[in-house]
């Protein structure tokens, strides 16, 4: 069996799209895709004259190079958010067929999944917040295409161990795409899943440049799966779904001495993370201070509504999860810069003083 059974079979047929930029090879007087032959004279938009190219090969190549894969597993788009998109669209008959995913998780694999017409099998994660591979699996059927795994799962900031993630993938082949979602696994210390994607071919990782490589305004997020999933995602990939500037954006945050900074940061971040944490657990209207793998912390407090108030009212901006389902009272906070952290830690003091 192939991994592609599980997909839609009308998009295993389709034809896809065939644009210029994909069918040219070579030649310099370029009059096969209605282009002006003009760039524009502004610095800023010089060069835009030209459609980019669909799957850059420099790029693809740094981020194969990065993820340490081969250059035919990676695909890259705007950000993970279209990779779900895309995933949810291959592999999803409307009507039909149903995504898992484990709440409280990221809120991107539901939208895409009503978008698209598929259901969603929701299968909480445990009181702790770990996650529950077991009870999940007893809920996978037919209709289920894709179970999502975030790992360190935003909000709640804690991993998902990689045994588990293995045990999961190997239980659902020829069953179901585990999709593995580790936007923040370069805060963790832990291994990535792309470890195991050479003896599970119904296993995809989801990486993106948006968060510890500081690019999260230019859009640009790899998948990393077999071949052949790779293969059929580039059938209904939008024709050219990077701008130029952002492929130039991420191959100049993919440089040798970028990547030294980026490692610099991560470590900075790491730091800020347990300093953090410990000013939280210092303040007494926070109950709880959630441990993190990520680039954030969650808590919960006395009441989430009057301290996220009481800091956007000092101007310090934090992300007010509590409607979320076991999330009551809880405020998810990004770790910033020291002075950010010291702003913060001012106002959270200022409030205890005036409590
Ligand atoms: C931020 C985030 C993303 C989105 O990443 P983009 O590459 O910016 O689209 C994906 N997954 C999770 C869990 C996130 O928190």
């Amino acid at each position: 069996m192939s991994v592609l059974d599980l997909a839609r079979p009308e998009i295993r047929a389709l034809q896809p799209y065939s644009s210029a930029r994909t069918e040219a090879s070579g030649g310099s007087i370029l009059l096969n895709a209605n282009e002006s032959p003009w760039s524009a004279e502004q610095a800023a938009a010089r060069g835009f004259n030209r459609y980019p190219d669909p799957q850059p090969p420099e790029l693809i190549a740094r981020l194969a190079a990065l993820y340490e894969v081969g250059t035919d597993r990676v695909l890259v788009a705007r950000g993970s958010d279209e990779c779900i998109d895309l995933l949810v669209r291959a592999f999803c008959r409307a009507g039909r067929d149903a995504v898992a995913i484990s709440s409280p998780t990221f809120g991107m694999y539901a939208v895409s999944a009503q978008v698209q017409g598929a259901a969603i099998v929701d299968v909480p994660l445990a009181p702790d917040f770990s996650y529950d591979a077991d009870a999940l699996v007893t809920r996978i059927d037919d209709s289920v295409k894709i179970v999502f795994v975030c790992t360190p799962n935003n909000p709640t900031g804690n991993l998902v161990p990689i045994a588990t993630i293995e045990h999961l993938t190997r239980t659902l082949a020829n069953r179901a795409l585990v999709v593995v979602d580790e936007a923040y696994i370069e805060f963790a210390d832990a291994p990535s899943a792309i470890g195991l994607l050479d003896s599970h071919d119904n296993l995809v990782v989801l990486r993106t440049l948006s968060k510890a490589h500081a690019l999260a305004g230019a859009r640009v997020g790899s998948l990393i799966a077999h071949r052949d999933i790779v293969a059929l995602l580039r059938k209904i990939l939008p024709a050219y779904p990077l701008p130029t500037s952002c492929i130039a954006a991420a191959l100049a945050a993919l440089s040798p001495e970028a990547l030294a900074t980026t490692r610099r940061r991560i470590a900075a971040l790491v730091e800020g993370r347990d300093r953090l944490a410990t000013i939280l657990r210092s303040i007494p209207t926070i109950i709880d201070v959630f441990p993190s793998s990520a680039n954030f912390v969650l808590v919960r407090c006395a009441s989430a509504d009057s301290l996220y108030r009481r800091l956007l009212d000092r101007g310090v901006v934090v992300r007010n999860v509590s409607r979320q389902t076991a999330l009551s009272d809880c405020l998810r906070i990004s770790v910033g810069t020291e002075d950010e952290i010291e702003s913060l830690h001012a106002v959270l003091s200022a409030r205890e003083a005036a409590a």
